[in-house]
């Protein structure tokens, strides 16, 4: 009789798994999973097939062990991850030639600090003369995450936690524009879990991604949820792939800015949000709406703040035929620093210019577009409720972000109620929204379109009732 490999490794993972709980082998040491698959380096595997069958034998082995094993595992990755953080932020921004390496430092910084831990897996319960019930969320198995160029390891690290933490593995299919930087991440990962006694695996991905691998991960019988960060394409895919799918897709973030802010401050935290990672977090300001009367002291202190000002048509004309490309950002200019696109159209400064600011109506390319560059288009209003109804328009129903800086509640009430947005920041910059310099905790995979808004642990797991009847009921 002759037992196909696949069939052998899924035995050999269930002897691991009932060795653990007997007490054979103490807390899925290292060794152990060792055992369970041989065939990766670090979770990173050449075929798609192969990273996702041994994912499912970690994501058993980590069911069936005790939640202090997460608690370990999340601890672990935090402690390892920020050894390397400044290494993964200088690969990012080498790889792919996007963003600034000290805010890409930052950003896995907040992540690696921020990201929800087994806290956010609170359950919920009913009793009463019926008995007790529970309602607890329980992992889906095997989670197929798509990740993007514009924060890659940053989205790895977060995903990992916050799926880990309620109990799944995970498949990546990362962007392959970040290929070596996400297949980094992913190793790193690994060995941190594997050093706090968990099991090899638990994260793998493929080190050739593709379009087609990505593919054949979203089909796969084995991947029971998909969570795509990226742009309108892939959250199409994981949407319409009729498995559950959590999409967390492009913004276009307007900032209104009315008569009663401090616009000091409000031009500072403008030019300070639009130019993090130079604009390439789909939450970032990417288009000014300012009531007229105090539109000219913004642009003034703007300058004063960073900020470079496109004064004549022809110089904005320039700009738009080399950064907008078939109607849409030309991506040999996305994330690139303001001061490399100015000189591009025969503008040389220096390098405190961080934001290049124009003067544009509401349908110009720069205000319509998500160009993910340090272009900032301002837009001139009468009063506020023109500026809400433009800002309404700018953000395309994405419910993605929007940021507003004025004092008076009534305007900022009717704004939140008007955007819908999933983020709403009000008097700060726009990454106040994801952690930093604001209050709540952090994710780099913010799902609009399928509205679980700020994912973290809770929204990678499954809703169960467990229902005892007629016993419990203690009150
Ligand atoms: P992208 O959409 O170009 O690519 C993302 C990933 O999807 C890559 O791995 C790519 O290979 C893959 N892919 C693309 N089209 C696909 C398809 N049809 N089927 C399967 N896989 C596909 O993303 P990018 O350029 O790296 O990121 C920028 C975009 O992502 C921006 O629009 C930005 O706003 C958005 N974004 C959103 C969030 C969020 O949390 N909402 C976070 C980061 C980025």
């Amino acid at each position: 009789m002759t037992i196909e490999k696949n069939k052998l490794d899924e035995l050999v993972g269930m002897i691991m798994q009932e060795m653990t709980k007997t007490g054979l082998v103490q807390n899925n040491t290292c060794s152990t999973c060792d055992m369970v698959s041989s065939s990766s380096k670090n979770g990173i595997y050449s075929s798609m097939d192969e990273a996702i069958k041994n994912a499912k034998i970690a994501q058993r082995i980590l069911f069936d062990s005790k939640l202090e094993l997460r608690a370990k595992i999340v601890k672990s990755i935090r402690e390892e991850l920020i050894k390397h953080a400044e290494e993964l932020a200088r690969l990012g921004v080498e790889e792919t030639k996007m963003g600034r390496f000290e805010h890409k430092l930052l950003k896995h910084q907040i992540t690696i600090e921020k990201t929800p831990g087994l806290e956010d897996l609170r359950p919920y319960a009913f009793s009463g003369d019926d008995g007790l019930t529970v309602l607890e969320l329980s992992p889906y198995g095997v989670i197929g995450a798509i990740t993007p160029s514009t924060n890659p390891s940053e989205t790895i690290i977060n995903n990992s936690i916050g799926m880990i933490t309620a109990g799944n593995a995970v498949v990546f299919a990362p962007h392959p524009g970040a290929k070596k930087t996400s297949i980094r991440a992913v190793e790193l990962v690994n060995q941190a879990v594997v050093k706090a006694g968990g099991p090899k695996d638990l994260v793998v991905t493929i080190d050739n991604p593709s379009l087609e691998n990505t593919n054949i991960m979203i089909n796969h019988p084995d991947i029971k949820m998909l969570v795509a960060t990226g742009g309108p394409g892939v959250v199409k895919s994981v949407m319409s792939s009729g498995k559950k799918a959590i999409g967390a897709g492009a913004g276009n973030p307007p900032c209104l800015v009315d008569e009663t802010a401090n616009i000091e401050k409000a031009a500072k935290d403008i030019v300070d949000g639009c130019s993090f990672d130079n604009n390439l977090p789909c939450t970032a300001e990417k288009e000014v709406v300012v009531v007229d009367s105090v539109a000219d002291f913004l642009i003034f202190e703007m300058q004063k703040n960073g900020a470079y000002l496109l004064k004549n048509k022809e110089d904005i004309k320039k700009l738009e035929e080399i950064v907008v490309k078939n109607g849409a950002a030309n991506r040999d200019y996305v994330g690139k620093d303001a001061k490399y696109i100015l000189s591009k159209i025969g503008i040389n400064v220096g390098d405190e210019i961080r934001v290049i600011i124009a003067e544009t109506n509401k349908d110009h390319l720069f205000a319509v577009e998500e160009l993910l560059m340090p272009v900032l288009p301002i837009i001139r209003v009468k009063n506020t409720d023109e500026g809400i109804a433009i800002c309404k328009d700018l953000e395309h129903g994405l419910r993605h972000t929007a940021i507003i800086h004025s004092k008076n509640i009534d305007v900022l009430s009717k704004y939140a109620k008007e955007m819908e947005t999933t983020i709403l920041v009000k008097n700060g910059p726009s990454y106040s929204g994801i952690g930093v310099g604001g209050e709540g905790y952090n994710t780099f995979t913010i799902a609009g379109p399928t509205g679980e808004g700020l994912t973290s642990a809770k929204s990678f797991a499954r809703n169960r009732r467990c229902v005892l009847v007629g016993g419990f009921a203690i009150k």
